[in-house]
């Protein structure tokens, strides 16, 4: 009887463990394990911004501390064939230094993301972000700045070449945004630069609002959440203004 009952509590204790397992890290961390395995068109459409947020916060927090999702490419390209469901799209800069997929530990059909130097918003990328939202459900805008940016060192600079001029010239209204008090204007000036590239953002996202009444439309009934953030080449961390 003592050897029955004792293959009886073991195999309760083998059919309940995943159970176990489960609950426990559902307690734990429950944003974490959100729509963290393969995305769906389910997971989008029950997905918040706010989630949506945080899924992207503790991504870079895990790219930033090393400790990024191992994932098979080839697995989520079958996965991912028939259909895209991303939470979010980003804007940010042509960088090498800036790939939003791998700063944010997120993988193929994770997020949108339309690049451009100076991360700056015009009518294409407004457009893009229409359909990344109103048509495909993306659920999070990222304007992305990141410091040391050349091309907001170039707004600095006033620089002039080619259709970059016309470029800068979208970023040159953060830098006249900052009052003139005899300080140094120009790209040797590190401090300058990086308050520059944050008023870049904050003003991007500004225009997101004003010149697309279909994004602030889907804003206002929280529908989306727009947001700047600002991207360290040096630490790998992203901090959110917010
Ligand atoms: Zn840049």
């Amino acid at each position: 009887m003592q050897a029955r009952a004792f293959l009886l509590a073991v195999a309760f204790t083998l059919a309940s463990a995943p159970f176990a397992a489960s609950a426990r890290t559902e307690t734990t961390a429950p944003s974490a394990r959100f729509c963290e395995t393969q995305d769906s068109k389910e997971c989008q459409a029950a997905a918040t911004p706010q989630q949506v947020l945080e899924r992207f916060k503790q991504g870079n927090e895990r790219f930033a501390s090393g400790h990024g999702t191992h994932r098979n490419y080839a697995q989520q390209v079958r996965a991912t064939a028939k259909g895209q469901y991303p939470l979010a799209s980003i804007v940010s800069c042509i960088d090498s230094r800036a790939p939003a997929e791998i700063l944010f530990d997120q993988g193929i059909g994770d997020l949108f993301n339309a690049r451009v130097a100076g991360n700056i918003v015009n009518e294409d990328i407004l457009g893009s972000l229409e359909f990344a939202s109103k048509v495909a459900g993306s659920k999070l805008i990222i304007v992305l700045g990141h410091t040391s940016c050349g091309a907001v060192k170039g707004a600095c600079d006033n620089v002039q070449m080619g259709n970059l001029t016309g470029l800068l010239a979208k970023i040159m209204p953060a830098v006249a945004a900052i009052p003139n008090t005899g300080q140094d204007r120009s790209s040797k000036n590190y401090a300058f630069v990086e308050t520059v590239a944050e008023i870049n953002v904050k003003q991007n996202v500004q225009l997101i609002r004003e010149r697309s009444p279909i994004l602030k439309e889907l804003e206002d009934k929280g529908e989306i959440k727009i947001i700047g953030a600002m991207y360290d080449v040096a630490t790998g961390q992203v901090s959110w203004y917010d």
